[in-house]
């Protein structure tokens, strides 16, 4: 039976058998027993499934993976143990050194300083393109060592909105996966393989968990890109590989055959896994995604219009505003609601900016956004404090951007503590 949105938050990824724990269980075991040993080699080659040890696989994370390939509409989903670690596998997955990809430029800032200094010391090389520009300037950029094409649903901090389908269609005319990070949106309000996009990738730390319990990540797969048919330029997927005996995964797994490889290479030799007591942590906040989602997008709605109507605040990002620039864009992807998360500026000097978050009560400064609390930052002086003036513009993040994740709280009283804190500052 094809299930809901709703109904997968609750029972997706793990189904309790007669007898069985109703909660999905935290297998905290490094190790699983075999009872002869050839069992377990037929694990090493690939040959059998089965669990052998965690850094490979644990059937906590698996039930979390398959609920969020579930909600995504995915075939198969990678718990990682933070966001980074998703988009950095998501990559290399499909690319190493020599290689190329192309990305948006209003990315998370963490992304882009691993695009930019980290993964170019390794070798791979990608070009920071401007989604505004027009295709034949963006398609300029394809080189025949390009791998991948990625961006960001709502950009975090700028609120921007990534048009998915032009950009599958442009990704697949040159013959590559168009990747996305799905953070801000959740599969509640987008799911960009519904628009053509080839693999999605989350911070689970974000509105999955909702709560701050966990840092975590997830890569899903839609299973749709035929690697085959570009055998030329990703011969990791369709080659032997030497470290199992020479087994092609597209052969062998077919629409499995990226998640497989991410599991038996990446995690295998870098081992970002989660703990499987996280995954358990992460698993109770999607169980509530969707109600929450909803409640987060009403109250920044409602935020969002004060502040466009408040005379202090210089200009307000929120694509649910008529007036925003990606409002279209927001109503074709989003139409449900977008996030919880407003860019605004306010009128004055930086220290007034900083004079109005050091006034507020209960929303609180903190590195963090998407979730359940109200909080704020400046990323000019937390998050994007690496970047240069140069690149902060280019990362579509003004030197006075306010970022505020509207929380779950009553509206009311988040709108009574930003006019008390502007008021004093
Ligand atoms: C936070 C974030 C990341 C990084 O995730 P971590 O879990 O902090 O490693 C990546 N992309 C987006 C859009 C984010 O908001």
């Amino acid at each position: 039976m094809k299930k809901n949105l709703e109904t997968l938050c609750i029972h997706g990824g793990w189904k309790a058998g007669k007898g069985e724990p109703q909660q999905l269980p935290i297998y905290q075991s490094t190790t699983f027993k075999y009872e002869t040993s050839e069992q377990m080699a037929k694990l090493f080659d690939l040959e059998d499934e089965g669990y052998f040890y965690t850094r490979l696989a644990n059937p906590t994370n698996d039930a979390v993976a398959r609920k969020i390939a579930a909600l995504e509409g995915g075939v198969g989903a990678v718990l990682t143990s933070s966001g980074q670690a998703a988009n950095f596998y998501a990559i290399t997955n499909i690319c190493g050194a020599g290689d190329h990809f192309i990305t948006s430029n209003t990315i998370y800032g963490g992304t882009f300083n691993l695009f930019g200094v980290t993964m170019k010391k390794l070798g791979i090389e990608c070009t920071f393109i401007d989604p505004e520009w027009d295709d034949e300037r963006i398609e300029r950029e394809f080189r025949p060592n390009t791998k991948c094409f990625f961006g960001e649903t709502i950009s975090n901090p700028g609120g921007k909105v990534f048009d998915i389908e032009r950009f599958a269609n442009m990704a697949h005319r040159h013959g590559v996966p168009l990747i996305v990070d799905n953070t801000f949106a959740t599969p509640i309000n987008c799911r960009p393989f519904e628009w053509g996009c080839d693999i999605v990738t989350h911070s689970t730390t974000k509105y999955m968990d909702g709560h701050a319990m966990q840092v975590g990540g997830c890569v899903v797969d839609s299973g749709h890109f035929d690697w085959e048919a570009h055998a030329e330029r990703f011969p990791g997927l369709t080659e032997p590989d030497d470290s199992y005996h020479g087994l092609r995964y597209t052969e062998r797994f077919g629409p499995m055959a990226y998640c497989t490889k991410l599991v038996s290479q990446l995690m295998r030799d870098l081992g970002s896994i989660p703990a499987p007591q996280n995954s358990f942590l992460l698993n109770i906040g999607l169980e509530t995604l969707h109600l929450r989602m909803r409640q987060h997008c009403a109250n920044a709605q409602a935020v969002a219009e004060w502040l466009e109507a408040n005379e202090r605040v210089s200009w307000v990002n929120y694509c649910g505003l008529p007036s925003d620039k990606y409002y279209a864009l927001g109503q074709k992807y989003l139409p449900n609601g977008s996030c919880g998360v407003i860019a605004f500026g306010l009128k004055g000097t930086r220290e007034d900016a900083i004079r109005f978050m050091d006034n507020l009560e209960f929303i609180s400064i903190v590195t963090h956004v998407a979730d359940a609390r109200t909080c704020v930052l400046h990323p000019a002086s937390h998050t994007h404090r690496q970047l240069s003036d140069e690149q902060l513009r280019e990362a579509g993040v003004a030197p006075d951007l306010i970022r505020l994740s509207v929380g779950i709280e009553n509206v009311e009283d988040i709108i009574a503590d930003l006019r008390q804190a502007m008021d004093r500052a």
